[in-house]
């Protein structure tokens, strides 16, 4: 049961930067990552009463969606092994074998693996493709792609609690990397306080993410949260690309801080934090408190 299973409290780590401090700006990291060594990062938050509610319904088996390198997926499939549940996995796309890190580890978490191509993943919220997948693999219960459902909202309000500034603090930033910006959006719904949270959009052209969050907010009855941005220009060529310059901050960053990054998501957010740092976007005396995501389960 994933009741018994024991999950750390994520830690806010000071991140000490002679660069940063120069600027008056002091960093802090919320160590997501290390809740888990295998269900980590605001993934496990998303997923926490999705799984819950499953169990509390009578369901046996989870199904979810994503590419081949989902890290929901990732950590849905090692959840659902420690809740005693059966996984399935609708795959966008071919199988390849040797399977990726991230395929070979949800198939060795026993997750069940059902690729589709393309354009049928498209489908995958109609009911008749719904209803396929009840056919095949039994009663499931559906939690959608990247777990940006009410329970995975509700989920990732929670990790507001451990967002804590300093009282001597002029100015409180919360960073994070988002991809379907449902963990920023259960964020805002609990944040108290004046922190401006601002969210690095790994994609590029990311239109949406702010009229879904909006949307997001309007069915929590949420209206008026705290100051919000998405930041749409450093996706550095779109999701899962890079450029050196992201390669080189990542580098940076890890041999000062020792904490590890990937490329995908959290090195973004830093790539961002140290580009507004430069252009003195953060007045002097702001603490930044930033989000380790995690994303470095099955690489
Ligand atoms: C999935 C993921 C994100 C994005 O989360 P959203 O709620 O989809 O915005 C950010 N960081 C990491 C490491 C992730 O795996």
């Amino acid at each position: 049961m994933l009741a018994d299973v024991h999950f750390s409290d994520p830690i806010l780590q000071k991140v000490q930067d002679p660069l940063l401090e120069a600027k008056g700006i002091s960093l802090k990291m919320l160590r997501l990552d290390l809740v888990h060594p295998l269900v980590s990062g605001n993934k496990w938050f998303k997923l926490k009463h999705n799984l819950a509610e499953a169990h509390e319904q009578g369901y046996q088996a989870v199904l979810s969606y994503g590419g081949a390198y989902s890290n929901h997926l990732v950590a849905l499939a090692a959840a659902a092994k420690l809740s005693g549940l059966r996984s399935i996995g609708v795959i966008r796309g071919e199988l390849v074998e040797p399977l990726n890190p991230a395929l070979a580890f949800m198939r060795a978490q026993g997750m069940e693996l059902h690729p589709v191509s393309r354009s049928d993943y498209r489908l995958k919220e109609e009911a008749s493709s719904k209803a396929a997948l009840q056919a095949q693999y039994g009663p499931v219960f559906d939690i959608p792609e990247g777990g940006g459902n009410r329970l995975g909202l509700l989920g990732s309000a929670e990790i507001s609690s451990f967002i804590k500034f300093s009282r001597s603090a002029v100015a409180g930033y919360v960073m994070l990397a988002c991809g379907t910006a449902a963990t920023m959006a259960g964020i805002l719904t609990s944040l108290q306080g004046a922190a401006r949270v601002l969210g690095v959009s790994v994609l590029k052209g990311a239109d949406t993410l702010s009229p879904q969050i909006r949307q997001w907010l309007v069915e929590q009855g949420q209206n008026a949260p705290c100051a919000w941005e998405i930041l749409r220009d450093y996706h550095c060529g779109g999701y899962a690309k890079a450029t050196p310059q992201l390669r080189q901050r990542m580098h940076t960053f890890t041999q000062m801080s020792g904490i590890a990054l990937e490329p995908v998501y959290t090195a973004k957010m830093i790539y961002a934090l140290y580009d507004l740092a430069e252009q003195g976007y953060f007045p002097k005396g702001s603490e930044i408190i930033a989000i380790h995501t995690g994303g470095l389960v099955a690489m």
